[in-house]
């Protein structure tokens, strides 16, 4: 609270604050936000609005002749499809709650007793911190919506001419090699093949054509070095990145290893398709071992519609950007497409985020591509330009 309005308040306070009511605590209970206040509420004088903003709606109760006897009554309230609760004095007889949550729903409110009022919130996630599908299972109607957005953009690209643009601004790309150090990633056939030396040499390849392009390009590890998961995001938030893409490659044990092949990229989302849980399971297990202590608010913050478009965008000029340079030098180039999973390495980044799966390592073919300089400098050229074309048409669509 702003000192004037606390200096008002005192001063009111002597004439006034006896006829004003006051909200004197708000909790949560069973999906409602409950507001107790010291005398019977008037609900003659309560005011309710809704402000939409481009990335989320605030649901706004105005409660004449109140005011606040604590300033922090709502700090305490956290609500898992909720992004922010706000409760302050508006002006010096009016008290606003501001709820604010990434999508509509029907907000109803009421008169409980007469001192409570009741508002209800959208329905929450279940608490339970489990395995990724656990935590992804009760997504299913803000799901479908970012499903069918991503379908009608995925239709428009198909019809955009492939060619390298290049966008107006300086933007800033985290690079993350995946693995390294104690976690080798994926093996091949020995020792002598590793995920984590592939990924890296792949990715310095990316800042260098980055650079070139004109972009401020930072990676998350630039030698065989371990780094945690929950690392990698935070630190391209803190270099308050544009764009996070984390690179890896591929493996399948058993027969399958002579028939797996090719290049896929994946944006963070939920996912109930069988290969992309087999996939997000590998490059989880680190993660999942280390029993890493990722909320599950930041996990389904992370999971909101807007971001989970751009980074499909991403995704689909990036893949796009791979294929065209590995198949121009390249025959047979495998195209896995581009598919959502729940990978814990995109949580928590606060930018469009991408997996890439550059290859397999276990496929005898497609291993010696990945260590050829000339194949690892094709994908890297090719991942260099998706990212450049996709701020390039972000742009156009922002004009
Ligand atoms: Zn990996």
């Amino acid at each position: 609270m702003r000192w004037w309005i606390v200096l008002l308040v005192w001063l009111l306070g002597v004439s006034e604050l006896s006829a004003l009511n006051s909200i004197k605590g708000a909790h949560i209970v069973r999906g409602q936000l409950v507001l107790d206040f010291a005398k019977s509420v008037d609900t003659a004088e309560i005011r309710h609005f809704v402000l939409k903003g481009s990335s989320s709606i605030r649901y706004v109760f105005d409660f004449g002749e109140t005011v606040l006897r604590k300033r922090s009554l709502a700090e305490k309230l956290s609500y898992s499809a909720v992004r922010s609760f706000r409760i302050s004095q508006f002006n010096r007889s009016t008290v606003r709650v501001v709820i604010e949550v990434l999508h509509p729903y029907a907000v109803a409110h009421r008169k409980r007793t007469a001192h409570r009022y009741e508002i209800l919130l959208p329905r929450g996630y279940s608490n339970k911190a489990g395995s990724p599908s656990d935590l992804f299972a009760s997504l299913s109607v803000a799901e479908k919506k970012q499903k069918r957005r991503i379908k009608k953009h995925q239709k428009s690209a198909k019809l955009t001419t492939p060619h390298i643009k290049k966008p107006k601004k300086r933007y800033t790309v985290v690079i993350d090699p995946g693995h390294g150090g104690k976690d080798s990633g994926a093996l091949g056939s020995s020792r002598r093949y590793m995920e984590k030396t592939v990924v890296l040499q792949i990715a310095k390849r990316v800042r260098t054509h980055l650079k070139r392009l004109g972009f401020r390009v930072y990676m998350t590890r630039s030698s065989n070095r371990y780094v945690k998961l929950r690392v990698r995001t935070h630190y391209a938030n803190r270099k308050h990145a544009d764009a996070f893409v984390s690179i890896h490659a591929n493996a399948v044990g058993g027969r399958r290893r002579y028939s797996a092949e090719g290049i896929e990229t994946y944006y963070l989302q939920v996912t109930r398709s069988a290969r992309s849980k087999r996939i997000a399971a590998l490059e989880n297990s680190v993660v999942l071992h280390a029993k890493d202590r990722i909320s599950k608010n930041v996990l389904l913050n992370l999971m909101t519609g807007p971001k989970i478009v751009m980074s499909n965008k991403l995704a689909i000029d990036v893949q796009r950007g791979m294929l065209r340079n590995a198949r121009a030098k390249f025959r047979s180039v495998n195209d896995n497409g581009v598919r959502p999973a729940p990978f814990w390495v995109l949580v928590g980044a606060q930018m469009p985020a991408v997996l890439v799966e550059t290859g397999y390592i276990t496929h005898p073919k497609e291993r010696k591509r990945l260590f050829d300089p000339r194949y690892q400098d094709a994908l890297a050229k090719g991942i260099a330009e998706g990212i450049s074309n996709y701020f390039a048409n972000r742009e156009k669509e922002l004009e």
